[in-house]
């Protein structure tokens, strides 16, 4: 059963473009709402989303500047008139295509360049091979070599599209990454992906394969956020308990485990049943989320351990994802009941190096403190910024060898009544109140994009930037001071014998 009885009945013919593979990539769901789904029930587009599409096009302005690139650039009114320049163009043999637009046996695609290589073709003596410009690096992992999958595949479809328009299929595509470099792909080891995944998402698509919601991380990130948490809370479904994901679902759905409630009452057996697919340590976990969902009470299972030490220092990271640049260090300073919040904020992206520099300094005046922070991200980010900046390596080391990840202990030791465990989350089930409705750290970056561009007229999102950044500090106090209190009952539990 699909969730698709509100949904527009398919009046238009199936068709496939590259945007489909990226997304299937994400969530096979999205891709079946995005063509079904009753666009009422979306979640608006976000600013940041907006501006990453921006950004995207001003890139392609400036990698084919900075690379000095003589392209064609395909004009046109609507679809098919660009189409047929296209082909015009690819017939002349035209040497590098920018913006062409392809379509055949229901597949449309605007590959961002179309290159001219020698070998026959429909054309003659010469092909066309795609390649895409992307902000980011072409490599989910550039050591070991491995490619970013949806780019591989996205230049796949490109290919595939191409074989039926010039009669040859190229073997290799380009991407120019966010760098500008030009990194070539072999599309050939990818062919079998791409044929399973194009054929799954033609049968999405002329809708004859099921589809349905399942939660997870990606979730936050998507507008069907709203609808698809809708659909899962009226049939409390199992995909509500965190991590718990489609394939395993699917396994529980065989034992005829559909919900959390479901879930939960396994708990009440003295041994846990044997799922194949997913280990015994997994379903104990799994199991213990949907009790608690169920409950509505997060718990502290496993004991924590905190340092004693004179000064607490709380501390969270803002930053622009676009730019890659850190623009302000917060820290809540607690000394027994006294506490002070402490900020170091880069006006401008040229600022970023002087407002390191100064954090630095703040750190090397702190004495028998213990630092603690939400997820690993202050330590990856600042990591990075020491490659770039001058550092202190003895005491970058000392002031995260002094450091506490709540999020791991949080991961680790406890469970929430939510399918998130941002601090968002957590500290809100602790009653915790941000001032912003829906604070997070891609909306403070927008108001961070907006306030650089014009700092005196925008004083005020430079205040509620700084206000949010002291809100997560002092969230983490809360959660903090839950897990201490916490661990106190359970030790005592423990040496009751209860
Ligand atoms: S909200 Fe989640 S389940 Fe729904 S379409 Fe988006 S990613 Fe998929």
């Amino acid at each position: 059963m699909t969730s698709g009885s509100s949904f527009q009945e398919r009046a238009q013919p199936i068709i496939i473009t590259a945007s489909h593979i990226y997304d299937y990539l994400i969530c096979p769901h999205k891709v079946y709402l995005d063509t079904f789904g009753d666009r009422s029930r979306m979640n608006h587009e976000t600013d940041f989303e907006r501006v990453l599409w921006e950004r995207g096009m001003a890139h392609e302005e400036d990698a084919l500047k900075q690379l000095n690139l003589a392209v064609c650039e395909v004009e046109g009114e609507g679809f098919e008139e660009c189409e047929k320049e296209t082909l015009r163009l690819m017939k002349c043999g035209e040497g590098l295509i920018y913006q062409g637009r392809l379509s055949a046996a229901s597949m449309r695609g605007s590959p961002d360049l179309l290159e001219k290589i020698e070998g026959e073709s429909r054309f003659g003596s010469h092909h066309y091979i795609p390649t895409e410009m992307k902000s980011g690096s072409a490599y989910e992992d550039e050591e070991a070599g491995r490619y970013k999958l949806h780019y591989a595949l996205q230049l796949s479809f490109y290919a595939d599209v191409l074989e039926k328009v010039q009669g040859i299929k190229p073997k290799t595509g380009n991407i120019i990454d966010g760098e500008s470099r030009v990194v070539p792909i072999d599309l050939r080891p990818f062919e079998k992906d791409y044929l399973e995944h194009i054929a799954e998402i033609r049968d999405l698509l002329s809708g004859g394969a099921e589809s349905e919601p399942c939660i997870g991380g990606v979730c936050g990130q998507c507008h069907w956020r709203s609808f698809c948490l809708d659909w899962a809370r009226e049939r409390d479904d199992v995909s509500l308990v965190r991590k718990l994901n489609r394939g395993k679902r699917n396994v529980l759905r065989k034992s005829g485990i559909r919900t959390v409630q479901e879930l939960a009452g396994l708990g009440k057996a003295k041994t846990l049943p044997v799922f194949e697919g997913i280990s015994a340590k997994a379903l104990q976990q799994f199991v213990r989320r949907a009790v608690v969902l169920k409950r509505g009470e997060p718990i502290l299972h496993s004991p924590v351990e905190f340092p004693d030490r004179k000064l607490e220092v709380f501390f969270d990271i803002e930053t622009e994802p676009l730019e890659e640049i850190c623009y302000l260090y917060g820290i809540v300073e607690r000394k027994g009941k006294k506490q002070r919040y402490v900020s170091f904020f880069a006006d401008s992206p040229e600022e970023e190096e002087s407002t390191w520099k100064a954090f630095w300094e703040y750190v090397s005046g702190l004495e028998d403190f213990q630092v603690y922070h939400y997820t690993s991200y202050e330590k990856t980010v600042l990591k990075g910024l020491s490659e770039r900046y001058p550092c202190d390596l003895k005491l970058f080391d000392e002031f995260f060898q002094n450091s506490t990840d709540l999020y791991a202990l949080v991961d680790k030791c406890t469970e929430w009544p939510s399918h998130s465990y941002s601090i968002k989350a957590v500290s809100k089930l602790l009653g915790f109140e941000y001032s912003e409705r829906d604070p997070g750290g891609l909306k403070a970056a927008m108001w961070y994009i907006e306030y650089a561009n014009a700092p005196e007229a925008n004083r005020a999102l430079k205040e509620k930037i700084v206000r949010y950044n002291r809100e997560d500090c002092e969230a983490m106090i809360v959660l903090k001071d839950w897990l201490a209190r916490k661990n106190t009952e359970l030790q005592r539990k423990k040496r009751s014998g209860h």
